[in-house]
């Protein structure tokens, strides 16, 4: 991307570390606290005043107001970890945080950032190793994805809840075969976290989705026990006068006619359905209001308006062909449900199909107290069910508690001291940095942090390579104490860690973008395509290395893509 200006020349204020450095400092140390099972909750005041207590990483983050560049650009790529990992947030900032510290200390010593950066990079494939190392196959039937799962969620609720969370949440994967697009999550505030259920079988949210069902429930009768199913994927109408624009009313006489012949029209399409013997008609698309209440009179249960995703699942789960027509329907394309049944939750309502026949559909209805909490506790179990897949994957598992991060430690600081070069500095730097996790499990479970460390040394020194800080503080082997987790969150805590403070350290100054020709409507459209930030600013960073190739960065998407328009951006550069 071609900048024209001061961005290639060599930086005219210096570095400013506070700057570049001071906000991944500020968000670890923000963070520290709620790391692992002892982990302290955070208050979360939005700027609509709405207040969340929580300790889950990601929550807090998305809490903070950062106004610093550099600060939404670490932002931003842990946000991406977390989507594409579901779990480390916290472990991922602490670790930004401890190696921008590290650089720090590194640079003021005479060491050249890129120094740095390549340094981390070599220590990366170390880490790997080590961690590979570490790892222990599991199958998706072992107890281990289980305890993956519970190790997930520990801290954020109480032991019996996150046991019960952890259970569910692994049931019902397995039973979907670790298959996610068939397990779905619904958040309903009102009532309390243990009146959460998974339910097997679909649920079909009816005020979320528009979805409306007349005359059932209503009348008292609330179940259908062993229904057919009927898809339409489309409208149930019938062709009125109106909308035909053919016909010509001349007398009162004519009108009448014309609805009766409406209303014949109606009852045949109605009978049509009945006679095929539909108990329930899920519609995709809206059926028309007269209809509906002639379905139900039938004693048809209409659905209307079901999500695309819901209405596939159903005819997936209930064995039915979807017909684009109620004339097309046929009765070997009807689908059958075990129970088809209206529930109230929390103020709303939802339609539960269950003892269906075919492909396994399972649900899990998440409730909270208020949308805040219901909508936490999705996002909890959305990590758990990321790292139990994970773990299902053939990944394999690391002890957790930091025993990973030790081993990393040793693998890499024996590294550094078998090089002879400067680059022994870098990963030496490393080494020391990634024992923030232990460290901050042990100051969070009350204990001293170096004598955890020492005693942690000292336990994988003599083999014991599962040894890390338990929930008590006390270290112990993680395996036996039933705290794993997949060998991707720590891999991928690192290398996220390690990216994106090689981004902030290549960092040699932040510089404003301003359009050259300034011209307001159209200049904004190209500053949302080119920093998603989306704030008015734009921000280059000259790379300072004398490539003599300055280039901007998107901040926004936390990889750094520069939205991909030919010919370069029409902006000026200026201090
Ligand atoms: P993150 O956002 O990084 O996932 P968490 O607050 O979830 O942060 O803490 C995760 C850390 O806590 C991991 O290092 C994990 O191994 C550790 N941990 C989780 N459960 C336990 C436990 N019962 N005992 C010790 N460490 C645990
Ligand atoms: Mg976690």
């Amino acid at each position: 991307m071609a900048f024209t200006t001061e961005a290639t020349e060599e930086s005219s204020t210096e570095r400013g570390a506070d700057d570049l450095l001071g906000p991944g400092r500020a968000i670890a140390a923000t963070l520290r606290g709620t790391l692992g099972p002892n982990g302290l909750d955070k208050m979360v005041i939005d700027r609509s005043g709405s207040v969340v207590v929580t300790n889950t990483g990601a929550t807090v983050l998305d809490g903070l107001e950062i106004d610093a560049p550099i600060g939404r650009v670490i932002r931003d790529a842990i946000r991406t970890h977390a989507r594409h990992v579901g779990d480390g947030t916290t472990t991922t900032a602490l670790l930004v945080g401890e190696l921008l510290d590290a650089a720090d200390g590194l640079v003021e010593r005479g060491l050249h950032p890129t120094s740095v950066v390549d340094g981390y990079a070599s220590a990366m494939s170390h880490a790997r190793d080590a961690l590979d190392e570490l790892t222990v196959p599991v199958d998706p039937g072992d107890e281990r994805v289980r305890e993956v799962a519970s190790t997930a969620v520990t801290g954020r609720w109480d032991a019996a809840s996150a046991r019960r969370f952890a259970d569910i949440t692994v049931d019902a994967l397995r039973s979907v075969d670790f298959d996610a697009a068939r397990l779905t999550l619904h958040a309903y505030p009102g009532g309390e976290l243990a009146d959460s259920e998974r339910v097997t079988g679909i649920l079909v949210d009816l005020d979320g989705s528009s979805t409306t069902v007349d005359g059932f429930g209503t009348d008292g009768r609330r179940t259908l026990a062993d229904p057919t199913v009927a898809l339409v994927d489309g409208e149930v109408t019938t062709p009125t006068a109106e909308a035909s624009g053919t016909v010509t009313v001349r007398s009162p006489d004519d009108l009448a006619a014309v609805r009766e012949h409406e209303r014949a029209a109606e009852s045949e399409l109605v009978r049509s359905i009945a006679d095929r013997d539909v108990d329930v008609l899920v519609c995709q698309k809206s059926i028309n209001d007269a209809a509906k209440t002639e379905l139900a009179r039938a004693g048809v249960l209409p659905v209307e308006r079901t999500r695309r995703d819901e209405f596939d699942a159903i005819a997936r789960a209930a064995d039915a062909t979807p017909v684009t027509a109620v004339a097309d329907l046929e009765r070997d394309e009807l689908g059958r449900a075990g129970s088809v049944r209206r529930r109230s939750v929390g103020g709303g309502t939802v339609v539960e199909l269950s003892g269906l026949p075919g492909e396994s559909h399972e649900s899990l209805l998440l409730r909270g107290g208020t949308p805040h909490v219901a909508e936490e506790t999705k996002r909890i179990v959305e990590d758990c069910l990321a790292v139990a897949r994970h773990a299902a994957s053939g990944g394999g598992v690391v002890p957790g508690g930091g025993a990973g991060m030790t081993a990393v430690f040793r693998a890499v600081a024996d590294r550094a001291s078998s090089v002879d070069d400067r680059s022994a500095l870098a990963l030496d730097a490393f080494a020391e940095a990634v024992t923030v996790i232990p460290r901050a499990l042990a100051r969070n479970a009350g204990a001293d942090p170096i004598d955890a460390l020492v005693a942690l040394r000292n336990r994988h020194h003599d083999g014991e390579t599962a040894a890390g800080v338990a929930r008590s503080g006390a270290v112990r082997d993680m395996f036996d104490a039933g705290v794993v987790e997949p060998v991707a969150v720590p891999a991928r805590c690192l290398e996220t860690a390690v990216r994106t403070a090689g981004l902030v350290l290549r960092v040699d100054e932040t510089l404003d973008a301003k359009p050259i020709d300034g011209s307001g409507a159209d200049g904004d459209g190209h500053r949302g395509t080119g920093h998603s930030g989306g704030d008015g600013h734009g921000h280059a960073h000259g790379d300072g290395h004398g490539h003599g190739d300055g280039h901007a960065h998107a901040h926004g998407d936390g990889r750094g893509s520069g939205g991909g328009r030919d010919g370069g951006y029409p902006w000026a550069l200026s201090h």
